[in-house]
């Protein structure tokens, strides 16, 4: 033998180390590159590959060899195959066939019980990976967790060859000893398969803790374990009778057979919360944690495992959303309309594309001369099936999966191309008011396509008007106030949009670069009574704080002539609404000021 090989990691501070690989690895590492590349589109070179390969390979020897089995490293680097692209059907299959094959036998590993600790490992993988999926595109995940699927099948198909003394193991979770996903699935399937009687139902209960990632990090993984440990024990103790298993991390599933009804399950996921719920001892350390449930329960006839435990998991998405601490239960309506969201979000840059979108402006009027100041551009989507969307229905969705940012890119240059043009009269031309999502201000690059758009459409920087939500000011770190200073020195104004609903004071105010207030609408509203004098005293006590601070006060939502008139007496600088005019496109409205 030659020198010894080595895989190169990089270390967290950044300078690369090598160290010594297991003999093997590498040719192990070789065969495995050999077996994914062509499989899919890679965006990297063969040896970037083989190098990617050769780390993975080392976690999974080292993880068969750990005892206990360290499955979690299974699941991350079938997480790791998914984000370096080897995510095609083909790429899993030959992963899971390459590893059955040749990773004991490279690695010159011939313990008696290998064969099954790989069969679970690799279970782990194929699980790892198909949840990474679950965070790709709709289309993709379906096709590719099918083939996940398919290879966990395999890998299970393997561990049920092995020799009975194995089994338990196989079917069991090292940590607490609860059956396993293996088991689980099993079960789920037999009574699918086989119903006792005859119009049978069944439920599971998909139960989560949460903010176990806090324990783990603040307390360490050794307490994190010690908890799992704990809670499996209470809910093997509490929930007798009634099959409890643990998926991995801090996922456990019940499964509830021969129900009668919705309520035979809530009554399971009310134990298991009151079981988790009780303070815990925990090397010295008292915890209190709390749990959400996912229930389902139906017939069984016209389910499977996969479709139940998907349902379950949908549902606990919504548990954990309603702030945790709580059961929720399956209702098919709003899983049809999430997955509708999903889709709808998924089309935006094809829509982009076929020029869907269009903006509608709203005036934004002095209550001094009634002159108009400035115009907020209002994004809408023609949709060619559900007709004109209003951003209601699309912005959150597009936020939370990150294509607002391409479709604010082009709200923001489309809204300045616009307003290049806008001339009324003789007085100066009105600002463009542009929504900004908390995503697009925290991208450093925002400065830099701020100031090119201006370069490019000559529109001068003090015609611009940047609005940001109260909650995303007060969410934004230190390196988005910085890129909203540069934005405020390159001359754009900076305004505050629904003032009022979130939890901003205006002390903290003083140091952002912020030019005006939009205070929120229902603030005004609240004007529309006659004997509204204490929202009248806030609005006033506010606007001349904002006043002391330099800050324009425009008001929103306003509906009625003596609405304005009230703002107006206040000292609030402008207004917005339909009093004044309702979204349009600019042309009508200039139209109409001319
Ligand atoms: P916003 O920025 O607070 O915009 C004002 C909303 O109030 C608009 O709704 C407008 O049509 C509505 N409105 C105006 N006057 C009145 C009134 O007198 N009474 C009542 N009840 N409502 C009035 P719209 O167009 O549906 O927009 C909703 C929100 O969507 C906006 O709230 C803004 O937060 C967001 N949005 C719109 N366009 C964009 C965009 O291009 N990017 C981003 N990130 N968000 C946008
Ligand atoms: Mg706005
Ligand atoms: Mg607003």
């Amino acid at each position: 033998m030659g020198e010894p090989s080595g895989a190169t990691t990089v270390a967290p501070t950044g300078t690369t180390v090598r160290h010594p690989s297991r003999p093997g690895t590498e040719i192990f590492a070789r065969a495995w590159a050999k077996a994914v590349s062509g499989t899919s589109y890679l965006p990297m070179t063969l040896a970037q590959l083989e190098a990617l390969l050769q780390r993975l390979t080392e976690q999974l020897a080292t993880a068969l060899l750990a005892e206990p089995i360290d499955l979690r490293v299974g699941h991350r680097v079938g997480t790791e195959l998914v984000a370096a692209h080897i995510a095609s059907a083909e790429g899993l299959g030959r992963t899971v066939e390459v590893v059955q094959l040749r990773l004991a036998r490279d690695l010159g590993l011939v313990d008696e019980e290998v064969e099954d600790r790989l069969a679970r490992l690799l279970a782990a993988v194929t699980t790892g990976y198909a949840r990474a999926l679950r965070d790709r595109t709709l289309d993709e995940q379906e096709t590719i967790r099918r083939a996940a699927m398919t290879a966990r099948a395999e890998a299970e198909r393997a561990l049920r060859s092995s020799e009975a003394r194995f089994r338990h193991q196989a079917t069991h979770d090292p940590l607490t000893d609860l059956p396993n996903r293996t088991l689980l699935t099993e079960r789920l399937s037999a009574a699918i398969d086989s119903p006792t009687r005859g119009a049978a139902r069944l439920g599971v209960c998909f139960l989560d803790l949460d903010r176990f990632k806090v324990v783990n990090d603040s307390h360490g993984h050794q307490v994190g374990d010690g908890l799992l440990v704990a809670m499996a024990d209470r809910l093997r103790r509490s929930l007798d009778g009634h099959l409890v298993a643990r998926l991995g991390g801090d996922e456990f599933v019940v499964l509830v057979e021969d129900t009668t009804g919705t309520d035979d399950v809530v009554a399971v996921a009310e134990a298991a919360l009151a079981a988790v719920r009780e303070p815990v001892l925990v090397d010295g350390h008292e915890l209190s944690v709390s749990a959400s449930i996912g229930i389902v329960e139906r017939e069984v006839a016209g389910t499977s495992p996969g479709d139940l435990m998907r349902a379950a998991d949908s549902t606990l998405h919504w548990a954990k959303a309603a702030g945790g601490a709580r059961w929720a239960l399956y209702d098919a309506d709003r899983d049809r309309r999430d997955l509708a969201r999903y889709a709808l979000s998924a089309a935006i840059p094809t829509a982009l594309e076929r020029g869907e979108f269009y903006l509608d402006f709203q005036p934004l009027t002095s209550l001094r001369d009634g002159r108009v100041l400035g115009m907020e551009a209002l994004v809408r989507w023609r949709h060619p099936e559900l007709g004109v969307l209003r951003p209601d229905s699309f912005i959150g969705l597009a936020e939370e999966t990150g294509l607002i940012v391409p479709l604010g890119g082009w709200v923001l240059a489309e809204a300045c191309r616009q307003a290049e043009s806008w001339a009324v009269g003789g007085g100066p031309a009105p600002f463009v008011s542009v929504n900004l999502a908390v995503r697009q201000v925290r991208r450093a690059a925002l400065v830099q396509e701020v100031r090119a758009l201006l370069r490019h459409t000559g529109l001068s920087p003090e015609r611009l008007q940047l609005e940001i939500t109260e909650s995303t000011m007060m969410s934004t770190a230190e390196e988005s106030v910085r890129t909203l200073r540069m934005l405020a020195d390159l001359g754009v104004r900076i305004a505050i949009d629904d003032f009022g609903t979130g939890y901003c004071n205006l002390a903290y105010l003083r140091d952002l670069p912020v030019t005006e207030l939009k205070v929120a609408g229902q603030f005004v509203a609240g004007l529309r009574a006659p004997e509204a004098r204490a929202d009248e005293r806030i609005l006033a006590s506010l606007v001349s704080l904002a006043h002391a601070l330099d800050l324009t006060v425009t008001a929103e939502g306003v509906e009625t002539a003596g609405q304005a008139e009230r703002l107006r007496a206040i000292g609030c600088d402008a207004g917005q609404g339909w009093h004044f005019g309702r979204p349009d496109s600019a042309e009508r409205i200039l139209a109409r000021l001319r």
